[in-house]
């Protein structure tokens, strides 16, 4: 008996080390992976100090055995590094960051918390980054050079249209040309307008009275409402401000009350308001129109998305007015938020954060 008992626990030993072999083997493989991936990779304990690293990472930052333990702000020493990894709520797509060691090379940084310790992936996006500018760019030039001959063709139509003895089988054709034209000319405009917001990252900051601002932004919606008979409300709750670029803030918030107009069948409600919250401060606006289906949602501020491209066209629309209230909003850190029920009307609505708040006082 004894001896099936020693024959059973030799077994089993033997098992066990032959599945501690496998796990060692499998832990030697993934380091070696780890060490082999051209991203740096680099292990942060819960005080922030180096606890392993890849070749990537070494090569990056400089590593040296030696350095185990030091603080990984020793080595990036850059305050939007330190922002991102300081904040409670880490942004999903990380940090970008020009190289400290080569101005001409951009890098991504990602955090990734586990227990106490940390993972952060350092990669390298320039290609990605001249891509982008190179995209940039590109629609920049062509919506410039499309500019002067779509002027020439407006002035000469306009000259043409008001010819009294326009032959009538040609009046219909000077009409769809009139349209077309000025269609192009807001795609034109609307893409320049994006594109300068863009690449605009450091503008002037100035004080906006908000209230006089929304005001406009009331005054210029009545007289499109005209047509469309909305009753519309303004609700001012706070006589707080922003710091920003007023030009780009007054786009960004009209485009958001002309289409609440524009998509609520006649004689709506409409609600914009202002008001003060724990965060900030709200911008909103409330429509009981069309609503949208929520598959729709999540994509509307891609350029040229639209839920009803004919209705949007109908309506003058460019497809580009809420990739350019995303652009302006991430001048403020913040985001659109899009509540909407389809047939019952939507919420379209942005926290500006404390930090872009500013009371009238102070200016
Ligand atoms: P467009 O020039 O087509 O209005 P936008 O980028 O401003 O372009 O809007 C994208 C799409 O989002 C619109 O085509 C429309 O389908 C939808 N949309 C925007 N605002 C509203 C709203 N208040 N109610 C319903 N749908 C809306």
């Amino acid at each position: 008996m004894d001896m099936i008992t020693l024959g059973e626990n030799n077994q089993q030993s033997s098992q066990q080390q032959s599945s501690q072999q496998s796990t060692t083997d499998q832990l030697k493989k993934i380091r070696s992976a780890l060490r082999a991936l051209r991203d740096a990779v680099i292990l942060l304990n819960d005080d922030d100090g180096l606890e392993w690293w890849n070749q990537a990472a070494e090569d990056l930052l400089l590593l040296q055995s030696s350095h185990h333990g030091k603080s990984i702000f020793d080595f990036i020493d850059v305050p939007e590094f330190r922002q991102y990894y300081e904040s409670k709520v880490t942004p999903n797509d990380g940090v970008h960051l020009v190289s400290w060691q080569d101005s001409n090379r951009y890098l991504k940084c990602e955090l990734t918390p586990f227990g106490d310790e940390k993972l952060l992936i350092i990669y390298d996006v320039t290609r990605l980054q001249h891509l982008e500018q190179m995209r940039r760019d590109f629609v920049a030039n062509v919506s410039h050079e499309l500019r002067t001959p779509l002027t020439v063709l407006m002035g000469y139509l306009e000259n043409f249209s008001d010819q009294p003895d326009m032959p009538p089988q040609w009046q219909r054709g000077f009409e769809l040309m009139t349209q077309q034209t000025a269609r192009m000319n807001r795609v034109v405009n609307d893409l320049l307008l994006l594109s300068r917001i863009e690449i605009e990252e450091t503008h002037e900051l100035h004080y906006i009275d908000m209230t006089k601002l929304l005001t406009h932004v009331y005054d210029d919606a009545q007289a499109y409402n005209q047509e469309y008979e909305h009753s519309i409300h303004l609700q001012i709750d706070t006589y707080d401000g922003l710091y920003g670029s007023e030009m780009y803030l007054n786009s960004a918030l009209s485009n958001l009350v002309i289409n609440a107009i524009k998509y609520t069948p006649k004689e709506g409600n409409i609600v914009i308001s202002w008001t003060k919250t724990s965060a900030g401060c709200q911008f909103s606006v409330t429509d009981d129109g069309l609503g949208i289906a929520p598959q729709h949602v999540a994509r509307l501020t891609e350029r040229f998305y639209r839920v009803d491209s004919g209705r949007s066209r109908e309506t003058g629309g460019t497809g580009l007015g809420l990739a350019i209230v995303k652009h302006v909003l991430y001048q403020y850190d913040t985001v659109l938020q899009i509540e909407s029920s389809e047939g019952q009307g939507s919420t379209f609505s942005a926290v500006f954060p404390a930090v872009h708040i500013c009371c009238a006082s102070i200016d």
